[in-house]
């Protein structure tokens, strides 16, 4: 038994070290993969739900792995954040996606997330501006999320920021509302043009009236504070008609599919009859 014990102790250091250098190679992989291009835009189509027409897109991160295949942003996405890659990986997904949006129909939307960590950057809406003007793409075509703003302990930096951003005509949306980092309080924190729903209420509004409830909550809260709703995460058409029946104008979700390379974009406008 002692023996065991002991076995199992060396088996969990090793197991550790394993992970600790999983990650390791991860991080010197990122890197790399940014300056490659390797961190590319995949796009998620925003509907309006009063005209079930194509609205624009959600831009979200993938990294075009070259043995790996497709990571998803869950697995990169924190490591960036610690490591202060962040900053570098995110101009260059928008540079990527402002290029390839610059062309589409005018009326299409992006959609772009920010790292609250992005928001200790001083120059950051400089440095966003700069990148709307060496592609081209108009500042009033773009919207920016952001989430888990628990992390503004330096909300006058964050509000002298969004005030640069808002003055171009880029809009903010509060992302993942209704989750413990997005709350009532930041609506007042920063001046929101949407509110964003959070997947899981918007999922689980058929079989769970708890869920149902706060997003009913959610869309008045939109009505007396004069804010759009995007809901995400409509997964069947029942769950949009819920949704459009509350009054949300904008939704996302795999009821209109996954999130789409930039081919299989110019292919989705191609079949649509529009650029
Ligand atoms: P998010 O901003 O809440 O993005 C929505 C996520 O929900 C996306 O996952 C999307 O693919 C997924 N989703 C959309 N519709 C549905 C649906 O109907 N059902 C289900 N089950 N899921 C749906 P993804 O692409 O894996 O992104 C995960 C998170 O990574 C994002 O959550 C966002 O917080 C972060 N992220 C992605 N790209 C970026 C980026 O460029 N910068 C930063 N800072 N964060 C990013
Ligand atoms: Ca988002
Ligand atoms: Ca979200
Ligand atoms: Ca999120």
């Amino acid at each position: 038994a002692k023996n065991s014990g002991r076995n199992r102790y060396a088996w969990f250091d090793l197991s550790m070290e394993r992970e600790l250098q999983a990650r390791n190679e991860l991080e010197s992989g990122l890197r790399a993969a940014i300056p490659r291009l390797e961190i590319v835009p995949y796009f998620e189509q925003q509907i309006d739900l009063t005209t079930g027409r194509l609205g624009g897109f959600e831009v979200l991160a993938r990294w075009e792995h070259p043995t790996r295949g497709l990571i998803v942003p869950d697995k990169f996405i924190p490591i960036a954040e610690e490591t202060g890659m962040i900053a570098d990986l995110s101009l260059s997904i928008m540079r990527q996606a402002f290029v390839a949006a610059k062309d589409w129909d005018p009326g299409l939307s992006l959609s772009v997330n920010i790292s609250p960590w992005q928001l200790k950057d001083a120059w950051l809406a400089q440095k966003i501006i700069k990148v709307l003007t060496e592609t081209g793409f108009p500042a009033s075509r773009l919207e920016i999320e952001i989430t888990e703003s628990s992390l503004f302990d330096n909300l006058a930096l964050a509000q002298s920021i969004v005030g640069s951003l808002k003055n171009q005509g880029i809009r903010l949306a509060l992302d993942d509302f209704g989750t413990g980092y997005s709350s009532l309080a930041h609506l007042r924190a920063l001046p929101f043009d949407r509110i964003k729903i959070d997947k899981s209420f918007v999922m689980s509004i058929n079989d769970n009236s708890e869920s149902a409830a706060i997003v009913n909550a959610i869309t008045r809260l939109g009505d007396s504070l004069n804010l759009p709703i995007t809901a995400e995460g409509i997964e069947d058409a029942s769950i949009e008609e819920r949704l459009r029946a509350l009054g949300c104008s904008k939704g996302q979700g795999y009821l209109y599919g996954r999130p789409l390379s930039v081919a299989n974009v110019r292919r989705l406008l191609a079949e649509k009859g529009c650029c």
